[in-house]
């Protein structure tokens, strides 16, 4: 089966410095997999690769087996690529449940909006908030509600950055219980964390980036078990 997503020999240079060099991965159909790495290590600059916020210096983006590398970052969303990036954009004077209108008038005739508003009000276990303006939610419930918007536009592939920075211990976990859910509903996830924690309780597969390079590949727990991995961590005073 055609992988969901492809990047094919992706290189992405800011003047001598190569941030991405040389990555090819394959993300299948209905998996999550997650992209972990130091600080520095070219994580996020792969992530605004795959969503065409950067052009690459040179390679390649795949989408559903089309070669996407020189669309807009709207016509990959479009053919169903779906973002949460990490600095929050809800529309905090609004009420949650506008908050989820406006996302899903773009994709829903207005008769259908009031369903899938409770269907994801559930999912992102916010019924109790609907009412509320967003910028009084925690920060935790800002998350899932961008989520919860990103999901509104039907995707095939979300795409999450970091969605647990600054989150308590306890909504990591939620978050995990969350995106095991979509999963579960057949949606495949692409998340780039730092939180070792979180990668165990939701990947299967994994992909360690170092030095803009693809340092490991494979399932969570050999990746964890890697005693290179472990170094490059250590390396940088930061595990996890
Ligand atoms: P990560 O998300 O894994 O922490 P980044 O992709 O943000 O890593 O950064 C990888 C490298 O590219 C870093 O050395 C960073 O300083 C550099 N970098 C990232 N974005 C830019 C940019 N817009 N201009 C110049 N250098 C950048
Ligand atoms: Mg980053």
């Amino acid at each position: 089966m055609t992988p969901i997503l492809q990047t094919e020999r992706l290189h992405k240079r800011f003047g001598g410095l190569a941030a991405v060099a040389d990555v090819s991965i394959d993300i299948a159909a209905g998996e999550i997999h997650c992209l972990i790495g130091p600080n520095g290590a070219g994580k996020s600059t792969l992530f605004r690769l795959v969503t065409g916020t950067y052009p690459p210096t040179s390679g390649e983006v795949l989408f559903k087996g089309e070669n996407v590398t020189q669309r807009k970052p709207y016509e990959r969303v479009t053919r169903g690529m779906s973002i949460k990036l990490q600095v929050p954009s809800v529309f905090r004077e609004l009420p949650v449940n506008q908050n989820l209108d406006i996302a899903l008038q773009r994709k829903l005739p207005t008769a259908a909006v009031p369903r899938e508003r409770a269907r994801l009000l559930g999912l992102l276990q916010l019924e109790d908030e609907a009412h509320r303006p967003a910028g009084i939610l925690s920060h935790g419930q800002q998350q899932w509600l961008e989520i919860g918007m990103a999901l509104a536009l039907e995707p095939s592939l979300l795409l999450l950055d970091e969605p647990t920075a600054g989150m308590s211990p306890q909504e990591t976990e939620r978050t995990g219980e969350l995106i095991k859910r979509l999963n579960a509903q057949g949606m495949t996830v692409l998340v780039v964390e730092h939180d070792m924690t979180f990668v165990r309780q939701i990947a299967l597969r994994v992909t360690v980036l170092h030095l803009g390079r693809v340092f490991a590949q494979g399932n969570i727990e050999q990746v964890i078990a890697d005693p290179r991995v472990e170094e490059i961590y250590l390396g940088k005073g930061h595990v996890g």
